[in-house]
């Protein structure tokens, strides 16, 4: 079966109602009966999840861009995966490269992965980010990180997990910089993921398993990326808040 294409929109730490209901109605409007080609996720801050919902256009779907590593609790300020699941709302973005990175939050491989095993365990879908530094690729380790970090979770998950797994391949020098990725460079890294997954998961998880790129994708540079073999589609950080959005949906076409 092929894979179908699969464009997820992490609207980061943005928006007020007054900004989302302006974006969704630019989507409403341009956006005619669902594409069936496409599965369309976007994942609004929390506090807006409600409010994003009951505008959403018609097929597309949401996600948290974060939730809490396990059971809810006396953890004050966090969301845990059954409060998520409870509100209706399918997906969770997990290992984004601002959570494993900034000095602020630093989540490790290991982390990343018990948050993955966790959400899926409580019935949520996880688009699982990973990528490596700019000091990481020019030191030759650009494969070696990405396997670093898919090895975490794929230890604790089992074989059946994966079909609710969507890989994101997000180097972090691309994302939010305006440097996109070359399409060779895209290609290139996930042949390789997709190769390890078929190694070390099984080969039917490889063939089945979506893999996006993400980093600085905007609706010029979307249709080339979108016709590497293994680019299953795109994670959008700062076009998803914009009616360019449409334009890397199309990408596909
Ligand atoms: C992201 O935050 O996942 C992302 C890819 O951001 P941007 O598209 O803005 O580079």
């Amino acid at each position: 079966m092929p894979r179908k294409f699969f464009v997820g929109g992490n609207w980061k730490c943005n928006g007020t109602r007054e900004s989302i209901a302006s974006l969704l109605k630019d989507f409403n409007g341009a956006v005619g009966e669902p594409d069936l080609d496409v599965q369309i996720v976007v994942a609004p801050p929390f506090v807006h999840c409600d409010f994003t919902k009951e505008k959403l256009p018609k097929g597309w779907e949401l996600s948290v861009q974060n939730c809490w590593i396990g059971k809810g609790g006396a953890f004050t300020g966090e969301v845990s995966a059954e409060m998520i699941k409870d509100a209706g709302i399918p997906w969770v973005i997990l290992g984004h490269s601002e959570r494993r990175h900034l000095p602020q939050l630093k989540e490790s491989d290991e982390t990343v992965a018990v948050k993955v095993a966790y959400a899926l365990a409580n019935g949520l879908k996880v688009m699982a980010c990973i990528g490596e530094l700019l000091e990481e690729r020019e030191a030759g380790q650009t494969q070696a990180v990405n396997e670093r970090q898919l090895k975490a979770i794929a230890a604790k998950l089992k074989e059946e997990d994966w079909k609710n797994v969507v890989i994101a391949y997000e180097p972090v020098w691309a994302i939010g910089t305006g440097k996109v990725a070359t399409p060779e460079q895209a290609q290139e890294v996930h042949e390789h993921v997709r190769a390890w997954v078929a190694s070390n998961v099984s080969p039917s998880v490889a063939a089945e398993v979506r893999i996006l790129y993400g980093g600085s994708v905007t609706a010029k540079n979307c249709v080339e990326l979108a016709g590497k073999p293994d680019v299953d589609g795109f994670l959008v950080g700062g076009a998803s808040l914009k009616p360019e959005f449409l334009d890397i949906i199309a990408a596909h076409k």
